[in-house]
């Protein structure tokens, strides 16, 4: 590095990456009071807090996500976990020199080296997989006795070796070992969360929570990353909230429950003009979604022609997505396509008219829409998505649905479970445009203490009015009370509590209303119970 470009990178200012952000005050306040009410409301509702890793094994993701979607094929953040202690390091040294080593059967010291660095990492990676520190998937062993038979092949070689045959039988096998070495795998992938349903579940097994009265309430709250292309309402670090229902029937009561708590969570918080809608994608068999599925393809293949090419690579791999589509070209054509309410098996049909009945039950107002699908074979039945103002193209605030498989194929016991997602930053994005921010703000009190003795005063009051609850600002360097003033003003105090050597001589400490310029006297003990009267007015 040239000494220009060391000193301009010693100077350089660092930015938040691409598609995260910071939120800040007085932001962050309305996030709080946000994720106050979720706990408030699903703690109504029975359901407990379950705090989640944000990294985890890559395939868990893999597994429960799907290999065909986007979340896992481009959009995880993929970690490279080495291995504990210093054996992973060890393994990563030998296995580069024996990568980068060159073996000539002319040079005797130069394959006896080979064979040394390679018997040592044939060593140090069985006392990994004996300790346990390095990964284990199905081909391990495989690898590992692949491994120890190439020691017997390497030990054939004669220190001289007179004829081209040696020689190439040498080559083949030194590029065997090397082969075998690269493809150990030292490192476990690790991804940042890309959502927490397949957590949740993974949860659930590991701590065999199905021994546990069902079904299992639980909610949580935190970032989820996905590497999207950035704009308003798309963040690469975002934040949801949701919850899942693990266990117990797939009564429809249940899917309108969780939507009730939904709705009710959203009604507090101050949410203007969601719109809540569902739909159901039945079960995965012949006679229902299937059946279904196979329909759409034939009808897709018929216009295919006339759609984008992502929707032409969706007939083939995942059809139900095709209905995802915001194209705008492509809205007609999706308009005449077969309909999976038309294709349910009497069950599903049943279940989904149940489930409509049971939101009307609690008043929960709906709208059907049949394009809302997930194009996952473990999803089932009721699927929902909720909709809000202010948010452009990104318009869904919340996703859910019922996942009955899931729990099973992470390797669990069969287990129902339904669950939902809110975006909280798409949330708080449209309560801000709505102007439902209403979060207090700024101080309670101001103290502008002038003089050693006032000093000590201030610092008393400010220990009583904040032990009593209230935010106050206590300067920690004299001023002028002007200035005081001032700045009282302008961090919103509601109150300036004025104390100088008289007001500590009299007894009497001056309390001003900075909205209304009013003055009052009190002494020391009736301050805090008029502050007090003044808050719960
Ligand atoms: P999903 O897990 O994809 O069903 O998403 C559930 C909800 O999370 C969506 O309805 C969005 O509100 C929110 N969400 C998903 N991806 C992002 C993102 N990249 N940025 C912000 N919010 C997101």
């Amino acid at each position: 590095m040239s000494d220009a470009t060391a000193k301009k990178e010693e100077g350089r200012k660092f930015q938040a990456t691409k598609g995260t952000r910071d939120i800040l005050p007085p932001e962050t306040a309305l996030w709080n009071r946000v994720e106050q009410t979720a706990h408030e409301v699903f703690a109504t509702f029975g359901y407990g807090e379950i705090r989640l890793p944000v990294f985890e094994d890559f395939r868990l993701f893999q597994r429960a996500v799907g290999v065909e979607t986007d979340i896992v094929n481009k959009e995880m953040y993929v970690l490279d976990d080495l291995m504990e202690g210093e054996i992973g390091a060890r393994l990563e040294y030998l296995r580069v020199q024996i990568q980068y080593m060159t073996v000539s059967s002319a040079l005797p010291t130069e394959v006896e080296q080979f064979k040394t660095l390679y018997n040592d990492f044939v060593k140090a990676y069985r006392i990994a997989l004996e300790r346990g520190l390095a990964p284990r998937d199905e081909f391990t062993d495989r690898h590992f006795s692949f491994l120890e038979a190439m020691i017997g092949r390497l030990d054939l070689f004669p220190r001289d070796m007179r004829t081209p045959e040696d020689s190439f039988v040498l080559d083949e096998t030194v590029n065997n070992c090397k082969i075998q070495v690269r493809e150990i795998q030292l490192t476990e992938l690790k991804a940042l969360r890309p959502e927490a349903t397949a957590s949740v579940c993974r949860a659930y097994i590991e701590h065999n929570m199905q021994q546990l009265p069902q079904p299992v309430k639980l909610y949580y709250l935190g970032p989820m990353f996905r590497r999207e292309r950035p704009q308003k309402g798309r963040y690469r670090q975002f934040y949801q909230i949701g919850a899942e229902i693990l266990g117990g029937p797939d009564a429809p009561a249940t899917d309108a429950e969780v939507i009730e708590m939904l709705m009710t969570f959203f009604d507090k918080v101050g949410l203007q003009g969601a719109t809540l809608y569902v739909n159901s994608i039945g079960h995965s068999a012949e006679n229902c979604r299937r059946g279904y599925v196979a329909k759409l393809m034939a009808a897709l293949e018929k216009v295919k022609d006339k759609l984008g090419p992502d929707s032409q690579r969706r007939i083939d791999t995942n059809p139900l997505r095709v209905l995802d589509s915001k194209l705008e070209s492509e809205q007609a054509i999706i308009a005449t396509l077969p309909r999976i309410a038309d294709h349910l098996c009497d069950e599903c049909k049943t279940h989904y008219a149940a489930v409509k009945r049971q939101l009307e039950l609690r008043g929960v107002l709906y709208q059907e829409n049949w394009r809302l699908v997930r194009g996952l074979d473990y999803y089932m039945r009721t699927t929902f998505e909720i909709t809000a103002p202010g948010l452009g193209s990104q318009n869904a605030v919340c996703g859910g649905g019922r996942y009955d498989g899931l729990v099973e194929l992470l390797g669990g016991p069969p287990t129902k479970g339904i669950g939902f997602a809110i975006g909280e930053d798409r949330l708080i994005l449209s309560l801000q445009e709505s102007g439902k921010t209403n979060v207090a703000q700024g101080r309670d009190v101001y103290i502008a203490w002038m003089g050693e003795r006032a000093y000590a005063a201030a610092i008393r009051a400010a220990k009583d009015l904040r032990k009593a609850g209230f935010s106050v600002e206590l300067p920690p360097v004299e001023q002028k009370f002007g200035k005081a003033l001032g700045q009282a003003d302008k961090l919103g105090a509601r109150f300036a509590l004025i104390l100088g050597d008289n007001e500590v001589s009299e007894g009497l400490w001056t309390i001003k209303t900075l909205s209304t310029g009013e003055q009052t006297k009190f002494t020391e003990s009736d301050l805090l119970d008029y502050l007090v009267k003044q808050r719960s007015a």
